[in-house]
């Protein structure tokens, strides 16, 4: 099958940097990975799943989901997500861009989503191109659709921003998220040079049938050559059948395909407070007034998109009964608050994004044959020091918690007056359904491809 032969060779060539994957690395791989094993066709008989819906969690690392849960919850609380059946630990490395065969040990969001979506490494930027080589790598979502499935992606963020990108586009700067850029930053990939135009472009040329998130400034741009030219983005969905909408209000009246564009760029945050600060400060958890009716939450974003996904019939006349669907869905705020060192607004994205899991699980539970999968990106900087301590040379901010208990969170991988790093630790996976189970202790990001499609039996 295309993809993975390319992958192999990818692999084999070196081209695409270290061979990490389990599966790169020749190793046996664990039943849920190489198929149905006997004991699977024994048991349950379920190791396909007719849908798979992935949502990440950016920068969601073990600390910010320990914040979240003590200031929620409290320490001997759960999260919903602590529920799921699963776990198992992901490394997220990315590789150097000059030098494809060495790790980049702190990845971003464009090289890790382009690792879960084509099972192949990349350096920092890229979207689902390969380091140095520049070359497209076909995505999993590309490939649900090529096999009938309906295709969705939802985020937080703009829906041209890096993780929803590595889903649906493939561009050499992460930057190229509307023709302005592109013809900026990316000649090579620019509509009037011959490319496939920006990751907005890209969006809708694939015909992602479920698009939901933030961005309306990328998909107001014009289009500068081609079929299109003239037009916006949007505009150009909408002369190819997409209902474009700018709220929330008709979603669920809605036919496929749709953009929903709930904000220009990011959509705000549900919580707010002050930003950690040297010496400390105490912070106060608020609802943030720019988190208006208007704005639809991540969790109500995920329930209408598998809404429509369950009972429309898409572009490529997938009805209910054929092929599923894949679905991709960003929490991608919490990544962006803790570059902030911003407590309150991290951690309130981060129970909204566990509010959004519980939805994609009470669906899958209710539909029998979906498999959720729940991940992060990468690391980030957060950390959950002593509360006494006052010697820390970072931004610190102390919260009470569900517990009644003070929590200082400390911000100390860049100064506080820039924006704070990723950091390069592995992160969580955890799992419910089909072709899930039995996960190894540790995989590479790129595994989750090889879960995503085995479990959907992509070619
Ligand atoms: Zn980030």
């Amino acid at each position: 099958m295309r993809s993975k032969q390319i992958r192999r060779s990818l692999y084999l060539s070196g081209a695409a940097g270290v061979a990490a994957s389990t599966v790169a690395a020749g190793m046996v791989l664990p039943a849920a990975m190489a198929g149905p094993s006997e004991a699977q066709q024994a048991g349950t008989g379920q190791d396909r799943a007719r849908n798979v819906i992935l949502l990440v969690g950016d920068g969601m690392g073990d600390f910010e989901l320990s914040a979240a849960r003590n200031y929620e919850y409290g320490a001997a609380g759960r999260l919903k997500m602590d529920a799921m059946p699963d776990r198992s630990t992901v490394t997220t490395y990315s590789v150097q861009e000059t030098e494809p065969a060495a790790p980049n040990y702190v990845a971003d969001s464009a090289a890790t989503s382009t690792a879960w979506s084509t099972g192949v490494k990349t350096s920092n930027g890229r979207i689902s191109t390969t380091a140095a080589a520049d070359e497209d790598v076909p995505t999993s979502m590309e490939m649900a659709q090529e096999a009938g499935m309906l295709i969705g992606n939802v985020s937080t963020a703009r829906l041209t921003d890096a993780t929803p990108a590595g889903a649906m586009a493939h561009v050499a700067k992460r930057g190229c998220e509307g023709p302005a850029q592109t013809t900026r930053d990316c000649p090579q990939d620019a509509t009037e040079n011959g490319g496939p135009g920006s990751i907005a472009e890209q969006s809708i040329d694939l015909g992602v049938d479920v698009l939901l998130g933030g961005g309306a400034d990328r998909y107001d741009q014009n289009i500068l050559a081609g079929e299109f030219a003239g037009q916006t983005v949007a505009e150009s969905a909408a002369a190819r059948g997409y209902n474009v909408m700018r709220d929330a209000d008709n979603l669920a009246e809605a036919q496929l395909p749709v953009l929903g564009l709930f904000a220009g760029g990011h959509l705000p945050t549900e919580l707010t407070g002050a930003q950690a600060a040297p010496g400390g400060v105490d912070v106060t958890c608020e609802a943030n007034p720019e988190f208006t009716d208007e704005i639809p939450t991540v969790d109500e974003m995920t329930d209408q998109a598998l809404d429509l996904l369950d009972r429309s019939q898409g572009n490529n006349g997938a009805a209910k009964g054929q092929p599923g669907f894949f679905l991709q869905v960003e929490g991608a705020s919490i990544d962006k608050q803790d570059h902030a060192a911003n407590p309150c607004a991290q951690i309130g994205e981060t129970v909204a994004f566990d509010r959004a899991v519980q939805v994609a699980l009470d669906y899958a539970e209710a539909e029998g044959n979906t498999t959720v999968l729940v991940t992060a990106d990468h690391s980030h900087t957060s950390q959950i020091i002593p509360a006494g301590d006052t010697d820390s040379p970072g931004a610190t901010a102390t919260l009470t918690t569900a517990d009644g208990q003070p929590m200082k969170l400390n911000y100390a991988t860049s100064p506080t007056t820039k924006s704070q790093d990723h950091t390069g630790s592995t992160v969580p996976l955890l799992a419910f359904g089909p072709g899930a189970g039995n996960l190894p202790a540790l995989i590479d990001q790129t595994d989750i491809f090889d879960i995503i499609t085995t479990a959907l039996n992509l070619p």
